[in-house]
């Protein structure tokens, strides 16, 4: 077995911040009702026995990919650590390209990564959408607040007097607006008084900022739409940037993790979670409670994963799937972890990835080698082992007595013998590879060859004797004796020292099937880089189906069990083209160390 070694506790910037935050005991106080829901409906809760709160909030709008799997290992991993809950919340505020098949998809990957939401009788799935309510009132409370007014300029002109990174912005002419005129056009908006666009909801802030994000920026729009949850109910949808804050708010989360690109919009985040804090609310105006409870979540910015040879993007592999570059979702080349289940990988294999990529501020690509490496590292020690022939050809053992048929034993894991062996049947007619026989050898190849010796693996040693070829000049046949007082796991099976030793399957026994070969999706280490278009950079030779000759213990193989078939890398039984006694395999990735004899 490989050495593991655990990566210590606090062995990331993330982990740091949370071991300091938990020694000064900033959450001691929170309170959590058992329900996501603003300062009056917290207040009402016990003091919260997790403690911290972290969340996983995919936009329900494709799959989920490699990257994400970083940020689930990432949030449900401190979660688990430092006796926290973690949410799944799908982040379903935009109306448009959002499915119940995504939503579907993602909660499978999670739980598939070997985590889920439901702690104790606390059902930690929540929808974004759910919180509508709770976000427009508390843009009524930004502008009771004097803080947030409703523009009249149209998108240019908001874009020109937004300013650039050099020059600040210009107020706009509705900036202005008494508070009464605010709420009035705002209700207007949501009542669907205004077209799509004519107006929008600007928190104000600074026009002069030198952070863009702060000039004043759009909190929700009109946008007729309907939503796969709340349907035709809203025709104003709030902005991500809004929406986000006020659903950790509402969820009561400590540490909200993102990726670096939101590191721009954390003055954001902070002024928005600061004021609502403060703000009461009609709603909660008696109580002298601002709309969220405190203390307010805070956001924390990691790197995103970065993996050659592939896309991590969910525009890019909607792209792949809707013009069919590949089969689907789960096509067994993508990036996504159902097309990675598909292929094999593990969910062990992407926690050992996680942890040895570790987490940090600095953008950088992983090489793909790096998770396939993880991938043969858990499947070394998971997979049993099994004898595939790939590319086959005949082996006809002459003074093998025809009709006979004899056992021959197959360890199970050579390093894990409590695994015990199985039976493999040997017979005249043997499959062999085709590479194990060479007519004229090269230097240093030690297996069959004119009048050479080479052991079949498990059974005996046989002399080579002769060959036949078709008329393209393609060896079609070997031929060979054996020797009978060879076997292997008998007392004379070292009397003769040879140094090939090869794999075979009875013919008359063997189970013949499609194996689907899998080689990277580009050929280009980063695809779409220096403005080429990623599509035209695929590997045209990522799949090959060959029809294979397997021992005859794999028809029974069930739908994603995995193997190592000797020799040739780590298999899976495919999930979804096997049908029962007839499994297809797919490879997951090749062996480390290239067969040498
Ligand atoms: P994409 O860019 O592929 O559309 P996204 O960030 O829009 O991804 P979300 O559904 O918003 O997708 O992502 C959910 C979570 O996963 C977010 O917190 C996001 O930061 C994280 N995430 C997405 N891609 C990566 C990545 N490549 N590496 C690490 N974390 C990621
Ligand atoms: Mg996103």
């Amino acid at each position: 077995m490989s050495e593991k070694t655990p990566i210590p506790l606090g062995s990331n910037f993330i982990r740091a911040i949370v071991e300091k935050d938990l020694a000064e005991q900033k959450f001691n106080l929170k309170k959590w009702a058992g329900s996501p829901g603003d300062a009056l409906h917290q207040a009402a809760g016990h003091i919260d026995s997790a403690k911290i709160r972290t969340r996983f909030p995919p936009e329900p709008n494709g799959y989920l990919h490699i990257g994400h799997a970083k940020s689930i290992f990432l949030n449900f991993g401190l979660a688990r650590d430092y006796g926290g809950i973690c949410h799944l919340r799908f982040d379903d505020t935009n109306p448009e390209k959002e499915s119940q098949e995504y939503v579907d998809s993602i909660s499978d990957a999670v739980q598939w990564l070997g985590f889920g939401w439901q702690n104790g009788n606390e059902n930690n799935l929540y929808f974004a959408s759910d919180y509508f309510d709770e976000m427009y009132r508390a843009a009524v409370g930004l502008i009771e607040a004097g803080l947030a007014y409703v523009d009249a300029q149209s998108a240019d002109e908001m874009r020109i007097n937004r300013g650039t990174l050099t020059e600040a912005g210009k107020d706009s002419p509705f900036r202005n607006r008494s508070i009464a005129e605010n709420l009035n056009l705002f209700n207007e908006m949501r009542d669907g008084k205004h077209a799509d666009g004519s107006l929008i909801l600007r928190a104000k802030i600074d026009m002069a900022s030198p952070n863009i994000n702060m000039r004043d920026p759009a909190i929700y729009r009109i946008r007729r739409a309907h939503h796969h949850n709340t349907g035709d109910k809203w025709c104003i949808y709030p902005m991500y940037t809004f929406a986000h804050p006020i659903e950790d708010a509402l969820e009561m989360i400590t540490h909200s993790i993102c990726t670096l690109e939101f590191e721009d919009q954390r003055p954001f985040y902070d002024w928005l979670l600061d004021n609502l804090a403060k703000a009461p609310t009609e709603a909660n105006g008696e109580s002298k409670l601002g709309l969220i409870a405190t203390p307010v979540p805070h956001q924390y910015e990691f790197s995103r994963l970065n993996l050659t040879y592939v896309v991590l993007s969910k525009r890019k592999l909607i792209d792949l799937v809707e013009q069919k570059y590949v089969s689907g979702w789960d096509d067994p080349r993508l990036p996504t972890l159902a097309g990675a289940r598909r292929r094999g990988y593990v969910a062990e294999g992407f926690k050992l990835f996680t942890d040895r990529i570790g987490v940090s501020k600095a953008d950088s690509w992983i090489d793909y080698s790096t998770l396939e490496d993880c991938m043969r590292e858990v499947l070394n020690e998971s997979a049993g082992r099994r004898i595939a022939v790939l590319d086959p050809i005949k082996l006809v053992i002459e003074n093998y007595e025809a009709g006979k048929v004899e056992d021959c034993f197959a360890p199970n894991h050579p390093q894990q013998p409590e695994l015990g062996k199985r039976i493999v049947p040997l017979t005249k007619e043997l499959w062999i590879e085709r590479e194990d026989f060479m007519e004229v050898p090269s230097k240093g190849f030690f297996r069959l060859m004119q009048g050479g010796l080479v052991r079949l693996r498990y059974g005996y040693v046989v002399k080579c004797t002769g060959f036949e070829k078709d008329a393209a000049g393609n060896v079609t046949m070997v031929t060979c004796e054996y020797l009978p007082d060879t076997k292997s796991g008998t007392a004379g099976a070292d009397a003769i020292k040879v140094k090939g030793n090869i794999h075979w399957v009875s013919a008359a026994h063997a189970y013949e099937c499609e194996v689907r070969l899998y080689d990277r999706l580009f050929s280009a280490a980063h695809p779409g880089e220096a403005g080429t278009d990623y599509l035209t950079q695929l590997n045209q030779n990522s799949i090959t189906k060959i029809t294979a000759q397997l021992e005859p213990s794999l028809k029974n193989a069930k739908p994603e069990d995995r193997f190592q078939f000797e020799r040739h890398g780590y298999f899976v039984a495919d999930k979804k083209d096997s049908v029962a006694g007839k499994p297809l395999f797919n490879r997951t990735v090749t062996l480390r160390d290239a067969w040498q004899k």
